[in-house]
């Protein structure tokens, strides 16, 4: 099921999950297990060499999981893709085989926030730096580039300000300096986006939101497109270089365009163990069937909403890239054609207590913290998420004192306004 002729939907059913080839079942059994029995004394040591596929142990490779991962490869249009944890795992892996000790990143200042306090505070405790830009400006990738760079990392699409980089230009730059371009594409999906298409060498998932798409599983991935040469510079080591831990295998020579996926199962999960739950795999799989009608009814709901909010007299502004008065709304027409998402700021008029009062009278709306669900959420962040930092931080991070971030759901869109509306309405009161 990698015919490249099937469309987007019958790949988001069908790619990974043929009927079991012992039982006949039809659905993806859960493979809750921990070992997997070899045939023989060679065949293990076959496997512990890396001279044959199969599975040793679930820190490493899952029939569960690698169903996840056939699927999710597809869907980008990559070669190979590891499963993780969570999302933010996945960002840690896609970088640990790229990166040692005093290598740097350059990255977008629009991240998710979660992704840069990892590269503010966790990351310099590995050795590694990280370089943050305004991706606005694609030139400032080149700039802060230096010999010691490993990757570029952006989103496709923001979280939470709506931000659309410019995939190709970046790209472009990537490549300029021999570096892969790690893509978070979290919010846009591959339903909305693949950039792949745009000269993306990494994409990383968290699939905890629109992926599985009912706000139950924890879940990360790394999709490689196999299209980086990992001898360039001889800045990637562990890949194209002898790696000790498996007899000075040299992975690109073995592997090709599957070092990369190789590298990170055979090394990076073994080692660092952040490996997915077979069970929220199935569930994510099982979410996936739907990617392309719920992300159909997330963006069409998420305009609608916008279209509402910008005309409402007690809204400052609204900041979805979907909308024409949007900053980003030709970069959105052309990378993401299909629909901005579902996740966007907007302010209210009256600033913080305003803000908090339409949470707190929000019905329909869940106040919390997460996004991609089927429901839909709400979160004031000056109160949450971004409470620990100063005001002027807050403002930079775009988390201001009147900002109030959606995650739209897939209910009736008339419902999804009307509770706005009546919020709104008690907190101008
Ligand atoms: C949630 C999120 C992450 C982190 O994923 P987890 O699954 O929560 O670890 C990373 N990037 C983006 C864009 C996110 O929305």
């Amino acid at each position: 099921m990698t015919d490249k002729t099937y469309g987007f939907e019958t790949l988001s059913i069908h790619a990974g999950a043929a009927p079991d080839a012992t039982t006949g079942a039809r659905a993806l059994p859960i493979y809750q297990t921990t070992a997997y029995a070899f045939d023989n004394a060679d065949h293990a040591a076959a496997l512990f060499n890396l001279q044959t596929v199969g599975f040793i142990y679930s820190r490493l490779t899952n029939p569960t999981n690698a169903a996840l991962e056939t699927r999710l490869a597809t869907l980008e249009g990559g070669r190979g893709c590891t499963v993780t944890s969570s999302g933010h795992a996945a960002q840690v892996l896609a970088l640990f085989s790229l990166m040692s000790s005093g290598a740097q990143i350059v990255a977008s200042s629009r991240l998710y926030g979660g992704s840069l306090q990892q590269m503010r505070n966790t990351y310099p405790k590995f050795g590694w730096k990280a370089e943050i830009v305004d991706a606005d400006q694609p030139e400032n990738f080149k700039r802060a580039a230096n010999e010691n760079t490993r990757a570029f990392f952006i989103e496709s699409l923001a979280n939470p300000g709506g931000v659309v980089s410019d995939l190709e230009a970046i790209a472009r730059i990537a490549e300029s300096v021999g570096v892969p371009l790690l893509v978070d594409n979290t919010l846009a999906t591959p339903y909305l986006c693949k950039p792949i298409d745009y000269g993306a060498t990494l994409i990383v998932h968290s699939t905890t939101k629109f992926l599985s798409g009912t706000g139950t599983s924890m879940g990360g991935a790394v999709v490689d497109s196999g299209k980086f040469d990992w001898t360039r510079g001889g800045k990637f080591p562990s890949l194209a270089g002898p790696e000790p831990a498996y007899h000075g295998l040299n992975f690109f020579e073995t592997f090709g365009d599957m070092a990369y996926t190789f590298h990170s199962h055979a090394v990076g999960l073994r080692d660092l163990g952040p490996s997915q739950a077979p069970f929220n795999s199935w569930i994510t799989m099982l979410g996936m069937e739907t990617l392309g009608l719920r992300m159909e009814r997330h963006c069409a709901n998420a305009l609608a909403v916008a279209r509402f909010l910008e005309t409402h007299s007690a809204v400052a502004w609204v900041n979805y890239a979907g909308l024409p008065s949007n900053k980003y709304f030709a970069l959105a027409q052309k990378y993401l054609p299909k629909g901005a998402g579902s996740v966007f700021t907007f302010g209210v008029k009256g600033g913080y207590d305003v803000g908090v009062k339409v949470v707190d009278n929000v019905d329909l709306f869940s106040h919390l913290a997460n996004i991609g669900d089927a429901k839909s959420l709400i979160i004031h962040p000056a109160s949450t998420t971004h409470r620990q930092l100063t005001d002027e931080q807050r403002v930079a991070a775009g988390a201001g004192p009147d900002v109030l971030r959606l995650s739209i759901g897939i209910e009736t869109v008339d419902d999804i306004i009307r509770d706005l509306a009546q919020a709104l309405e008690k907190a101008t009161v």
